[in-house]
């Protein structure tokens, strides 16, 4: 197997120098450590063009080998990333500095189930319906909906999750017979760069599935190229690239960032609740779109659930992950968001917050580092409650009831994920209902993400479109009707020239019968 440092010789050479300067490159560092493990190319807007003529080139094949012989592809590369789950999780905590369970949970766990996910669903998400119609002008006709791949599909991907995130959602649109270019983040491109290893030696066809390593304006060039844009990332990005998209009039799908509420009720499990509490929000560190960035707890738990929560957060390892079980929460990946955690806590503080556990940056070993700390005393006039912070934080605040749980909630600008805690989960249920918010759990959190059956996407800021589910494959394809009148039809349909005033007549009163016999009450 070829390693990603040939991986990034290839495509350096197949770039030629991309309309950029030779020796243009984006070093990868490792935030765990501050070392530098390899150097990927930052390809100009020739490289990426240059990409897309390959891609377009390579897609009439893939799509031919039709659904079954695409599944055949994807469950070899299931079956390849589990034989290469070391050196896949090891490259992933070398660009990310997350722990090896964050990597291996979260990650290998969701690419493995989706290459089979994607590969057992496409037929039944984008094969051809036969649609029966109500209207009389096309009776005894046939009538087929159809998915088209769309052809290539350009996905721009953050740097917290380089294999679900960005390379997870290549999957389906390469299900669906597209081409795909991945952008991943500058920060995180070696995952990427194995995966096309991986896939290339699975069999998927010469460039099907590329990498187009580069920064923000390799992006920016990769929208200008393709038939449709999978982008995952800030809204502030969000918005230029739908923007893009729209002057090119192609399709977008967005998802964006979240500012996650958790609501405990007086009757929740406790225990299990502050369990949940320190887990979503200090897993993979906080860097994750769905993790529960605030808590509201009811008056009478909330002594109790604080101190439990504290506790448990306080007795959290930080540090360089090492093998399974060194340490709980690893680095922070991005080097910006360390000044942003930094201050959404400072902002707190100023404001009244008290810190009651964590609280500090740290550098520990030449990585970069942010305790996990939980807040209170904290309100919505503080960052911490309203930005995006993607750290290990934990503001939790306390409410009067459900009804302020439920309107603090909402009062946000983002509709990501959402969780309530209560022993009556028809009530929960209900609550769930009231909450803005893309996906919503009842007694657990972040998990719906897991079930790809379920769609994922954001409300308000939090994105369009979604990933996963039906919905997650069918927006990789364009809807094309086909109406077949059978070969033994009439010379002229009575609708048509010309009109006679017995037909036309005949016609009206048919239409009267057909759809006039409602009431309007
Ligand atoms: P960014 O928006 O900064 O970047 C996302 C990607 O877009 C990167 O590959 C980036 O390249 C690229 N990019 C930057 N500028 C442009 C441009 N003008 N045109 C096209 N592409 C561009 O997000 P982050 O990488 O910081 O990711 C963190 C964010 O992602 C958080 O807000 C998080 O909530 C969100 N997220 C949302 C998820 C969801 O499912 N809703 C899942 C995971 C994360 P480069 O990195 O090289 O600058």
């Amino acid at each position: 197997m070829a390693t990603v440092e040939q991986a990034h010789v290839e495509q350096a050479s197949a770039s030629e120098n991309g309309g950029k300067p030779l020796g243009d490159e984006i070093q990868v560092e490792n935030p765990a450590t501050g070392q530098i493990v390899a150097t990927v190319p930052d390809l100009g807007a020739e490289a990426v063009a240059a990409m897309a003529q390959r891609g377009r080139a390579a897609q009439p094949g893939w799509e031919a080998y039709g659904f079954d012989g695409r599944a055949r592809v994807l469950l070899r590369a299931q079956k390849w990333l589990m034989d290469n789950a070391e050196q896949v999780v090891s490259t992933i905590i070398s660009e990310t500095g997350k722990t090896f369970e964050d990597a291996t949970f979260a990650e290998i766990s969701y690419a493995g189930n989706a290459f089979g996910f994607w590969a057992k669903h496409a037929p039944e998400y984008l094969g051809d319906e036969r649609v029966k119609s109500s209207q009389l002008l096309v009776k005894g006709k046939k009538l087929i909906q159809r998915y088209r791949p769309l052809g290539l599909i350009g996905v721009i991907g953050p740097w917290n999750y380089p294999l679900t995130n960005s390379f997870g959602d290549c999957i389906p649109a390469l299900a669906a017979g597209n081409s795909v270019i991945l952008k991943p983040s500058e920060i995180t491109p070696l995952t990427s760069l194995l995966m096309a290893e991986g896939l290339r030696e699975c069999g998927l066809p010469e460039n099907v599935f590329q990498v187009a390593t580069g920064r923000g304006e390799t992006g920016a060039a990769l929208i200008e190229e393709v038939d449709m844009i999978m982008f995952t990332g800030s809204t502030r990005t969000g918005r230029k690239v739908a923007e893009a998209a729209a002057r090119r009039l192609i399709p977008v799908s967005l998802e964006l960032g979240g500012k996650d509420p958790m609501i405990v009720l007086s009757d929740a499990d406790l225990e299990r609740a502050a369990n949940f509490a320190t887990y979503y929000s200090m897993q993979n560190a906080g860097q994750t779109c769905i993790s529960i960035e605030r808590a509201y707890v009811e008056e009478p738990v909330y002594d109790e659930f604080v101190a439990k929560v504290s506790e448990k957060v306080r007795a959290l390892r930080v540090g360089a992950p090492g093998g399974p079980g060194s340490v709980e929460v690893g680095a922070i990946t991005f080097p910006p968001q360390l000044a942003t955690i930094e201050d959404h806590v400072a902002d707190a503080v100023d404001k009244g917050a008290r810190v009651l556990a964590g609280g500090q940056g740290s550098s520990q070993g030449g990585g970069r580092f942010y305790e996990p700390t939980v807040l209170v005393d904290v309100d919505h006039t503080m960052k911490c409650m309203t930005e995006e912070t993607f750290g290990p934080t934990l503001p939790i605040m306390k409410v009067a009831d459900a009804d302020e749980g439920v309107r603090l909630a909402n009062d946000s600008p983002y509709g990501l994920a959402s969780s309530v805690f209560t022993r009556d989960t028809e009530r929960g249920e209900q609550i769930a209902r009231r909450i803005e918010a893309g996906a919503t759990t009842v007694n657990d959190a972040m998990i719906n993400y897991a079930a790809l059956e379920l769609p994922m996407g954001g409300a308000k800021a939090s994105g369009l479109g979604s990933r996963h589910g039906a919905g997650g494959i069918r927006k990789y394809t364009s809807q094309q009707a086909i109406v077949v009148t059978p070969k033994l039809a009439l010379k002229r349909e009575p609708h048509m020239y010309p009109y006679k005033s017995r037909t036309s007549r005949m016609l009206a009163g048919m239409f009267k019968l057909l759809y006039g016999r409602g009431k309007r009450d």
